[in-house]
């Protein structure tokens, strides 16, 4: 039994996704943060749980080779980058085992895991910013929140965004100081601005700049829209989303464009796609091309195929998979994501899809009964993964092939489990890091329908 505040000399054999490192003491797992693989260090127990501890370096005995120096001056306190102190490499290696672990523990799976696909670009690779403002010494400043709080730590030049979007922050917030807009208290519920919202096209450069607030504050905001597009002339949007509610949802329903185009334009594998404010659409352009690579190379569709591209966001996904299939049929939940899906297959000249907006397993359900039958699924949920309906109705349809894509490897895990149980083959599984330096990785599965599959647990 180990108590608390004494030290052990331990050595640190893996990392989680939160970014602790682990080691064993007397056959206890011990959590570990700021911690490398390889590291030897004297360990104080700081709490005692019934199966597990946790710990704090007492004394670094011999640091782990993968350990290297941080770049970042708020690295210890912002919350979003997790593994600065490592190397990439040991990065990549700590993640792709993240995706192993998750399968085999999680699912009791064994697929064959192939290369783990990490970044070219650890930085400035992030195509989005949501910067929360606050008050500090009677100031606007924005930034980002301590891990678990809403404490703000100021924050305009994050090593993951682009160059120009600390260069756009500052002339924003130098408006609203100059101005005197309030900014927003989430405790008190009064002020403002609420958050910068920033994205960029990866290809195109396109820059949409929107301010979220309580309120129509458009003619408070009519003059920055003439000097901030004087002077960052990539700026080809200018939107208002207003959020009226006491809550920690970023974004409101409402947007009201105070300047330019609704959207930004961008390529995504070749295809021109639109993006509104409120649509989903993945943060690194660049890697997310190779995952949806990969995800055409499992598909591996017959022009004959129909493929239903489930939580299909934009649509770019199924788009990028429409020269290669009979028929694309996307859904998506949010109305505006399937309104520029629908604009994106326009503007490419893509004929063969048809969208639908709905929750994906009520809409797969109602397509079915319709006479729908696609040959290959795709899913992409968000990280809470798939709902048992949707697991079943893929289960109970005729298709041949699911790829499903995650950026949770343990819900991926357990919807990848539930459908072998229903007489599926989880073949392969790639990692891949769309998010350097966090804890987040994703990863795209192939699973292929078995000739005999277990009719009695559908039955059930
Ligand atoms: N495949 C897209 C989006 C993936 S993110 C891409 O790669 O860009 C997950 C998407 O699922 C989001 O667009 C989200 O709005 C959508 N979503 C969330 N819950 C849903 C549900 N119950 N039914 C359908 N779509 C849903």
């Amino acid at each position: 039994m180990l108590k608390k505040n004494e030290i052990y000399r331990s050595e640190i054999t893996d990392l989680t996704s939160e970014g602790n490192g682990v080691c064993h003491i007397d056959g206890i797992a011990v959590f570990v943060p700021n911690t490398a693989v390889g590291d030897i260090a004297d360990v104080k127990i700081v709490k005692v749980l019934k199966n597990y501890c946790f710990g704090i370096i007492d004394k670094l005995i011999q640091p782990s080779a993968d350990r290297t120096e941080n770049d970042c001056p708020v690295y210890s306190k912002c919350g979003g980058c997790l593994f600065r102190h490592i190397s990439y490499e040991a990065e990549c290696r700590t993640k792709a085992s993240i995706v192993e672990n998750a399968f085999r523990r999680i699912g009791g799976l064994s697929p064959v895991f192939e290369e783990f696909c990490g970044a070219e670009n650890t930085s400035c690779y992030r195509n989005k910013a949501q910067y929360p403002l606050a008050e500090i010494d009677g100031k606007a400043v924005c930034g980002f929140f301590a891990p678990r709080s809403h404490r703000l730590i100021p924050v305009t030049d994050c090593k993951l965004q682009p160059v120009i979007f600390s260069e756009i922050l500052q002339f924003v917030l130098e408006y609203i100081n100059e101005k005197k807009i309030s900014v927003y208290s989430e405790t008190s519920n009064t002020g403002i601005i609420r958050h910068i919202y920033l994205r960029e096209g990866a290809h195109s450069k396109e820059i949409m700049l929107c301010i979220v607030a309580r309120k129509d504050i458009s003619r408070q905001l009519s003059a920055l829209c003439g000097l901030i597009t004087q002077k960052f002339d990539t700026i080809k949007s200018i939107v208002l989303n207003i959020n009226p509610d006491r809550t920690n949802v970023i974004l409101g329903k409402k947007c009201i464009t105070l300047w330019g185009n609704d959207t930004i334009s961008d390529t995504m594998c070749g295809n021109k796609v639109d993006i509104s404010p409120l649509s989903f659409y993945q943060v690194n352009t660049i890697q997310a091309e190779r995952l949806y690579r990969k995800a055409l190379e499992y598909a591996q569709p017959d022009i004959n195929d129909t493929i239903a591209d489930l939580y299909c966001g934009a649509g770019t996904i199924g788009l990028s998979m429409a020269d290669k299939a009979k028929k694309i049929v996307g859904v998506e939940i949010i109305p505006e994501a399937i309104e520029n899906a629908k604009s994106n297959a326009e503007k490419n000249e893509i004929y063969n899809t048809e969208f639908y907006c709905g929750d994906a397993g009520e809409i797969f359900g109602k397509l079915r009964s319709e006479g729908c039958s696609p040959d290959i699924i795709v899913v992409d949920p968000p990280r809470k993964g798939c709902s048992d309906d949707t697991l079943r109705l893929i289960a109970e349809s005729d298709c041949k092939k699911v790829v499903m894509i995650s950026c949770n490897p343990s819900t991926a895990a357990r919807d990848a489990k539930i459908l072998s149980d229903y007489g599926f083959d989880v073949e392969k599984v790639s990692g891949f890091d769309l998010f350097p330096r966090t804890g987040h990785v994703e990863c795209v599965v192939l699973l292929t329908k078995l000739q005999q599959y277990k009719r009695e647990k559908l039955e059930k």
